[in-house]
């Protein structure tokens, strides 16, 4: 008796695909499976090669065991490839039992705050994909401004804020492109402001970045005392919670320090709510203009009515991540995630508008849940979902052209210049040499052109 075969097409090669595909090869099952991995960009890894901050060697180090998924050699790569343009629902109708889509979240989530669509006024991701070398992203950031403020108080206001405050010549051990250390090394800086409207015992940073702060050279951690008279709530977490003691114990440690000589200083603003960014008379950011809140007595806060101002001539908005809609896939778009059921994904019946299943679609990663949780998270997330695409055997599509030598002649019919997993060891060789040759341990290209061509053998 001949087994059964699930053609499964994943797009999104960031770590929620790469794991969704190991998971379900790893997997007990009664029937053989063949992957096809689609991804948007020439290179695969989604946000931990275009998120994760360059200076955090050790979390861009799970780009090896990524790596070492793909390297196994049973899960075709297909890069350059866009969901929504290159190939359709119906295209993958047509080659494939099912599809999973793990196409993670890249967008700011919005800010609906007055002066928010001034010139200086910018999206914490939009400079994410600067300083990380995305190729569809402009090469040059304006860094003019002496004093900045940066709006949010989790790991991205934190990446952002030390990037912001970093001398640049200590990013050069780093990956960074070479476009983005002459920007930064022209950086004019002074004063980086972190606002967060809650108190230091609420912040979503999480102890490890946060302690990264106070190391950076010639930069002063700047506290304020006002900011640390806590209330009941805020004492009962800082002994109940481990990661709020260690938080407060880092900030205490901090305002301990002697401060004054460093030539740059980063603010961190507890208490402190945006209202405004202020134009300068030009149409161009001039200062930031906040409310003081103050504890509600139950964790929260609550307006004080006095209104400050400070001069910045940038605001950096890292106030999260939003998902994209995917044609012909059902959006959420309250919460910007794929609706699903344990990943099953879930469309309105036309006429009951009842939510039932859509079958053979999946979700997982940050599409599936939102752009919250650590790269590990994306782990279990996908277990989850292999475990329904698994169990829903009975329910998968129909190809009517199945065979993997089918898919490559609907991308060359179609003019597609995909990028494999070869391609992807030459950018990486190449990328590797680049940075040998200036004593570095890589240099990242940004260019798509030069990605795919490299990637091709066509350089
Ligand atoms: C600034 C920042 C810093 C972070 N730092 C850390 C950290 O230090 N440590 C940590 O553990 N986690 C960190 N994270 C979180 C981590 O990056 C995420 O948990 C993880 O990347 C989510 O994985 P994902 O696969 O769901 O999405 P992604 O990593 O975003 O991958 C999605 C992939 O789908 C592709 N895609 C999207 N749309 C399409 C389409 N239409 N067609 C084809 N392909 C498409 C994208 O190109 C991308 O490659 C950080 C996140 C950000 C934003």
């Amino acid at each position: 008796m001949t087994r059964n075969r699930l053609r499964l097409a994943i797009v999104g090669a960031g770590p929620a695909g790469i794991y969704a595909a190991d998971i379900l090869l790893k997997a007990e099952r009664n029937f053989d499976v063949s992957i096809d991995l689609f991804d948007q960009l020439p290179a695969p890894y989604g946000l931990v090669r275009y998120g994760v901050a360059p200076d955090h060697p050790r979390i861009k180090g799970i780009i090896t065991a990524l790596r070492e998924v793909l390297d196994r050699g049973d899960i075709r790569i297909f890069g350059n490839v866009r969901f929504g343009t290159d190939i359709t629902l119906a295209d993958l109708k047509k080659h494939y039992n099912a599809v999973i889509f793990a196409t993670g979240a890249v967008r700011d989530a919005s800010l609906n705050l007055p002066g928010v669509g001034l010139e200086g006024s910018y999206g914490a991701a939009d400079f994410v994909s600067w300083y990380d070398g995305h190729p569809d992203y402009p090469r040059d950031w304006p860094l003019d401004a002496r004093e900045v403020a940066v709006i949010g108080n989790g790991n991205v206001a934190l990446d952002v804020s030390r990037m912001l405050a970093k001398h640049a010549d200590d990013l050069l051990p780093t990956e960074i492109p070479q476009n983005v250390y002459d920007a930064l090394e022209q950086s004019p800086v002074t004063d980086v402001h972190v606002f967060g409207r809650r108190g230091p015992t609420s912040v979503k940073f999480t102890p490890l970045e946060l302690r990264e702060l106070g190391e950076l050279r010639d930069v002063d951690m700047i506290l304020y005392d006002e900011d640390f008279d806590y209330d009941e709530a805020a004492k009962a977490a800082v002994s109940g919670n481990k990661q709020v003691f260690v938080i407060d114990k880092v900030l205490q440690q901090w305002r301990q320090r002697s401060v004054g000589e460093a030539s740059r200083r980063l603010h961190l603003h507890f208490f402190a709510k945006p209202l405004e960014i202020v134009d300068d008379g030009h149409g161009h950011v001039g200062a930031i203009r906040w409310e003081r809140t103050a504890p509600d007595g139950e964790g929260g806060v609550v307006g004080t009515g006095e209104i400050r101002e400070l001069p910045a001539q940038a605001v950096y908005r890292a106030v999260g991540y939003f998902g994209s809609p995917l044609p012909g896939v059902p959006f959420d778009k309250e919460f910007g995630t794929i609706p699903n059921h344990e990943g099953q994904v879930l469309t309105r019946d036309k006429e009951s508008g009842d939510a039932r299943q859509m079958y053979g679609v999946y979700a997982t990663g940050w599409i599936k849940r939102g752009p919250v949780g650590l790269i590990g998270h994306t782990k279990s997330d996908a277990m989850e979902t292999i475990k329904h695409v698994i169990n829903d055997l009975g329910n998968w599509w129909r190809p009517e052209s199945p065979s993997e030598e089918s898919v490559i002649e609907m991308l060359e019919t179609r003019g597609i210049e995909w990028t494999d997993l070869d391609g992807w060891h030459r950018l990486d060789e190449h990328e590797q040499a680049l940075g040998s040759a200036e004593g570095r341990k890589r240099i990242k290209v940004v260019p798509r052109d030069e990605m795919v061509t490299i990637s091709r053998g066509e350089a």
